[in-house]
Order: structure tokens, then C-alpha cells, then sequence
């Protein structure tokens, strides 16, 4: 086969065109590119859909983080715990904020952030003098961390729990949907996470109204009263309104495509029998932003499946401890599972529109190599 799609865009593009034109339309015709009504109408829309009492949108999953710290507010002696198998943004944000990374590895069987390490690091960065003030697990993949273990672990340490859900939109913990896991909830919009926009965009989701008029305030140059008066450091964070009117013609079909990369999941899980898949708890549903097993001999595996014109993705080869950037924040710690997946994970072409003709020749070639 040709052209395998790793994520198809296009295919959902042909789903949604003609609302899309019009809804695009629409934004040219207002002229309100900045803070149109399309904004507070996205707003609401992802407050429905997750249950959260709040939803702010912003410029990207990155200033998402960024907001939830600055409202929160973190000094350098602050300790922030980030998982060492993510996105860099991760780690980023809580430097941009001003304070202290301490990476955490994560679990063998889920690639999630292990609580039991969470638990080492925390006394690691009491014994620093460092004072643990955030969490954030990250939902790797679209599978929601393992907050009831780590929210216990925060509570008792005084700490706030930030999700950091930038691949999870759509996924459900027990009855619980994504935006709801953490005091503050992170995700993104860019255009290969489960709800992307065409561009860049992002939303913080919280129950707490005393985050509300912060993130308000540092969205949008730490503005006062109007946005004239700036009482605090903030930054420009605002999502575009087109990209809000294209995200609230994405969400009508959200619950379907969730559905669909399901069954997707599932026949990716039963056919291919000789790798290691993500594990999933019980009582989760992932938002399968990626599929990934791991491999040995990933390397050759992936050229090999590129020779068939199957693509496939490295997420992430390099941990955060070992980024140039942020190995003095690794500290004297060691991360063998994180050091382990960031050999063998291989990511698999993912998306809604696969279908089961394009997926079992996937599935029969990957097969082949293991
Ligand atoms: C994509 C991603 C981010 C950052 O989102 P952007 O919108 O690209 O800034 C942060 N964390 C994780 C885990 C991500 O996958």
C-alpha cells in the first residue's frame, strides 16, 4: 500500500468541509478575530462536554501549563513533579513559571507517571530544601494518569495536581471526563491531538473559581480592570476566534471519533500478539491520541515497515532527563523506565477513518517482524 495516512486530517476534513467553510465564513464576515463570541461559545461548549465548571482557551497546550502554574503561582523553591516520558512542554512550562522541575520516571505497564517514584522524589526534594508544591501527570498517549494514587500522594503533601491532558481530550476515567482530573486541566488543540484545531490552540479547565480571574488576568498581559490596566506579569495567550469556530465544528463529531479510535484500539490490541502494548486500567477509556507497543530492534522494525509504506513515530526517543536543557534538573536520580521506552516505543498510524483493510495490512507486516 501507498500514502498511509499517520493521522488523516484529510479524511476528516471531507467529513466537515462544508460546516467548516461556513463557520470560517462567518469569523471573516464578523471581523472579531480577537476574543470573537465563537471563543465564549467554544468555552462553554468544552465546559458541557467535560463537566468542568470553568474552561478558558488559550494559545497553545504549552501557555496552557503556563497559565495553570502562573495562577497558581511557583517560585524557584518550589518543586513541580513532571514525568520523565513526555513532551518536553511538560518540563518547559515549569521552568518558564519560574520554578524547579523534579522529574519522576514512570510505570512499565502504562508509561504513566509511577506514584511510587512520585512518592521517592518528593522526599529526594524535601531533603534539597526545595518545598513540593505541583504535580502534574501527564495523560501520555490519551490514557488518564493515575490520579486517584497521586491526588491522595498531593493531598497529603499540600500540593496541587495539575493534568496535564494535552493528548487526552476525550478520555474518561471512571464516569469522569478529561478536563475534570486534576484541580487544573491542560490540553491542546494542535491539529494531531484528539481535538485539534489548524493551527495552535489550547484551553485550562478547573471547579476552582479562585484560578478564574487569574488565568483571566495572565491570559492576557496580567490585565486589571480592562486591558489597559496591567497589574501583573502576564502574556498574550489568547486563542484565535477561528481557530475557536473550527474547534466547535470539531466537536460535533468528537464522541464519534473517540468512539471509532476505540475500535481501532481494540483490533491493534487482538491482532498484533508478539509486542508489548500500553497497558489500560480498568475503568478507563483512552482518548488514543497514539497507539504505541513496544520493540526490540525498533529501529529496524521501523525501516522496514517504511519500505511497506507504513509510517510510524518515535514518542519520545529522548527522555527529559537526558534533553541538554534539562539534565541538571534530572539531579542524582535515575529513570530506568523512562530510559527503557524511549528505546522501544513505537508509535502506529492512529486515527478515526482507518480502515480495517488499511489496518490489516498494517497489522500482518508488524506482525511479520516481531
Ligand atoms: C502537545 C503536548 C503539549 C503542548 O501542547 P502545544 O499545544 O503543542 O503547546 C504538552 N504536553 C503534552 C504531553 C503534549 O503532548
Amino acid at each position: 500500500m501507498n500514502n498511509i495516512p499517520f493521522i488523516d486530517l484529510k479524511a476528516q476534513q471531507a467529513v466537515i468541509r462544508t460546516k467548516l467553510d461556513t463557520a470560517i465564513a462567518k469569523v471573516l464576515d464578523s471581523g472579531m478575530y480577537i476574543m470573537g463570541s465563537e471563543i465564549s461559545e467554544l468555552e462553554a461548549r468544552l465546559a458541557d462536554f467535560s463537566g468542568a465548571k470553568y474552561v478558558l482557551s488559550c494559545s497553545s497546550g504549552t501557555s496552557a501549563l503556563y497559565l495553570c502554574l502562573m495562577a497558581i503561582g511557583v517560585n524557584k523553591n518550589d518543586a513541580v513533579f513532571v514525568p520523565s516520558f513526555t513532551f518536553i512542554a511538560t518540563a518547559e512550562s515549569v521552568l518558564l513559571a519560574g520554578a524547579t522541575p523534579v522529574v519522576v520516571d514512570v510505570k512499565e505497564d502504562t508509561f504513566l507517571m509511577d506514584a511510587d517514584d512520585l512518592q521517592k522524589a518528593i522526599a529526594d526534594a524535601k531533603a534539597k530544601g526545595l518545598n513540593p508544591k505541583v504535580v502534574i501527570p501527564v495523560d501520555l498517549f490519551g490514557l488518564p494518569a493515575d490520579y486517584d494514587r497521586i491526588g491522595k500522594i498531593a493531598k497529603e503533601n499540600n500540593m496541587v495536581v495539575i493534568s496535564d491532558n494535552c493528548q487526552g481530550y476525550g478520555s474518561v476515567m471512571r464516569g469522569k471526563k478529561a478536563g475534570t482530573f486534576g484541580d487544573l486541566s491542560a490540553t491542546s488543540f494542535f491539529p494531531a491531538k484528539p481535538l485539534g484545531c489548524y493551527g495552535d490552540g489550547g484551553a485550562v479547565f478547573t471547579d476552582n473559581e479562585k484560578y478564574v480571574e487569574l488565568l483571566k488576568s495572565y491570559r492576557v498581559h496580567g490585565m486589571g480592570a480592562d486591558r489597559y490596566e496591567n497589574v501583573r506579569i502576564g502574556i498574550n495567550g489568547r486563542l484565535d476566534t477561528i481557530q475557536a469556530a473550527i474547534l466547535l465544528v470539531k466537536m460535533d463529531i468528537l464522541a464519534d471519533e473517540i468512539n471509532k479510535r476505540q475500535v481501532v484500539a481494540k483490533r491493534y490490541r487482538e491482532g498484533i500478539k508478539n509486542a508489548v502494548h500500553q497497558r489500560i486500567p480498568d475503568g478507563l477509556t483512552s482518548a488514543w491520541a497514539q497507539y504505541s507497543i513496544l520493540v526490540d530492534n525498533r529501529d529496524n522494525v521501523q525501516a522496514q515497515l517504511k519500505k511497506q509504506g507504513i509510517p510510524t513515530m518515535v514518542y519520545y526517543p529522548i527522555p527529559v532527563h537526558k534533553q541538554k536543557a534539562y539534565v541538571s534538573y534530572a539531579q542524582d536520580r535515575a529513570f530506568p523506565v523512562s530510559d527503557m521506552l524511549s528505546q522501544r516505543i513505537l508509535s502506529l498510524p492512529m486515527h478515526p477513518y482507518l480502515d480495517e483493510k488499511t489496518q490489516d495490512f498494517i497489522i500482518t507486516e508488524v506482525n511479520k517482524l516481531l
